[in-house]
């Protein structure tokens, strides 16, 4: 294992955060009227919008800056045989055990991070009560049965991950794109686990999204390749704000690797629970494809026309959450700081991610400023998303656009009705500076452009 980085205590609680998210819509615990189900979340609108940009700005690294990556969305309901295939059917599994006394599951690798039924909660084990089973296999697959017979013919999965779809369409794209390895496949969808301990908020959930990518690449170059997207993926995180000081990359020992791997690093990041994986970068090796070659008959391989030979490219795979990438940018942008007496809340978000770029506000609801500020308004979100507000106070219109993130304000006030300038605040620094209302669109999409770093760097 890894040494863990200096920086061991988290800067906010996961409470905090959790009770912004909802504060502010962005996400909701899901089937709340009825009790909840357990760790299953609904995203509302800002969340909606963050996660739209978080997935747009990975579809950019991948797809949108490269000329080696294409593009894919496959299936969630895949033939059984894939799962079979894959080693899915018999490897996906985490080591089980029950409590016989309060009925509890907990993940027998992950007791130390499990809570006890009993009040005052301990560890599973810690009470005399506490009788455990002997750890079992569990697989995490959801099954499910397609068309209306009830069968074991009829049993499929959701995928619990999303690059076997990948894997299974490697001859479909070999053929369309034309691509030689080093080439990629990116993805961007919903994957389902059965998860035996869950809690944390977004961090674990049963239903979940995946960004991930599979880049084939000739067997001698795998390990250059690896250590490659390690450092691409690292660079990402920074790129979008996250301090690097809460990021670290963590090789797997030999007992912990995934039945396909045989490498893997995880780029873990400091959550209000601890240090944990963000996101996997793993050597899959041929793994996948000789065995959807083996099961299908087909065959999964690239021919060198220059070496006139045959090979079965290696695979190198950052898979990163998206659910759980959003906690990240969210807990690494959160602050709190003292203005004037008052406690101000904010998230300090890139502004490339932050679900709206400006808040176009007039002072008063009367003189004339609420419709010179709709002009302004229809002017600036054409260029930038943008958000209307007239109502309450301006202090309560900024704490709302500083707690969902908003890196510019524009406010419209009396001066504004006599030379046409506005006041443009800052969400970090709070400076004000009165700018002109015409060429304001043009002037916040040239900030927007402009490389940013976390002013909790300074
Ligand atoms: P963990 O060890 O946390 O269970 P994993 O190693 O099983 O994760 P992978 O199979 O490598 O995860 O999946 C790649 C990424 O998908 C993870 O790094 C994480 O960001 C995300 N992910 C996996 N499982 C979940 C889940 N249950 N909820 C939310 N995100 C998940």
């Amino acid at each position: 294992m890894a040494e863990a980085p200096e920086t061991t205590e988290p800067q906010v609680r996961l409470d905090e955060i959790v009770a912004l998210c909802k504060r502010r819509g962005f996400i909701f615990p899901s089937s709340e009227i009825y009790g909840g189900i357990g760790s299953t979340y609904d995203y509302g609108h800002y969340g909606v919008l963050l996660r739209h940009n978080l997935k747009n700005e990975w579809w950019r690294a991948m797809i949108g800056e490269r000329d080696d990556m294409v593009a894919l969305d496959s299936a969630i309901l895949q033939h059984p045989k894939v799962w079979e295939a894959s080693g899915h059917l018999e490897g996906f599994t985490d080591p089980l055990v029950d409590c016989r006394t309060c009925g509890l599951r907990f993940r027998a690798d992950k007791l130390e991070d499990a809570q006890c039924g009993r009040k005052p909660s301990k560890h599973p084990g810690e009470f005399s009560e506490c009788d455990l089973t002997e750890a079992r296999e569990f697989n995490l697959m959801f099954e499910t049965h397609v068309g209306p017979v009830k069968d074991t013919a009829s049993v499929a999965y959701l995928r619990p991950e999303t690059a076997q779809g990948i894997f299974i369409n490697f001859k479909n794209v070999l053929q369309f794109a034309r691509k030689k390895p080093p080439f990629g496949i990116a993805q961007i969808g919903k994957s389902f686990r059965n998860e035996i301990t869950t809690g944390n908020f977004i961090f674990r959930t049963r239903e979940f999204e995946q960004m991930e990518m599979e880049y084939f690449v000739p067997p001698a170059e795998a390990e250059k390749w690896h250590s490659y997207w390690m450092d691409e993926r690292m660079r990402w995180y920074v790129d979008l704000g996250i301090r690097a000081d809460n990021l670290t990359l963590r090789a797997h020992g030999a007992e912990e690797l995934s039945h396909y791997s045989s490498a893997t690093s995880d780029i873990e990041y400091l959550f209000p629970m601890g240090w944990s994986e963000l996101e996997g970068i793993a050597n899959r090796g041929d793994f996948d494809l000789k065995q959807h070659a083996k099961a299908s008959g087909e065959k999964l391989e690239y021919f060198d026309q220059e070496k006139g030979e045959a090979y079965v490219p290696h695979v190198i795979e950052p898979a990163a959450g998206v659910d759980r990438a959003m906690l990240a940018f969210i807990v690494d942008a959160y602050d709190a700081e003292e203005v004037e007496g008052r406690k101000r809340t904010l998230l300090r978000l890139h502004p490339k991610l932050a679900p709206v770029k400006a808040a176009v506000l007039p002072l008063v609801s009367r003189d004339g400023m609420p419709e010179r500020a709709r002009e302004i308004y229809e002017q600036v979100r054409a260029r930038v998303p943008a958000e209307y507000d007239e109502g309450g106070s301006i202090g309560k219109r900024y704490r709302r656009q500083d707690e969902i993130g908003t890196p510019w304000g524009i406010t419209i006030d009396g001066q504004t009705m006599e030379d046409g300038t506005v006041t443009l605040r800052d969400r970090d620094t709070l400076e004000q500076e009165r700018v002109p209302a015409e060429g304001l669109a043009d002037l916040l999409a040239g900030k927007l452009a402009e490389p940013w770093r976390s002013p909790k760097l300074a």
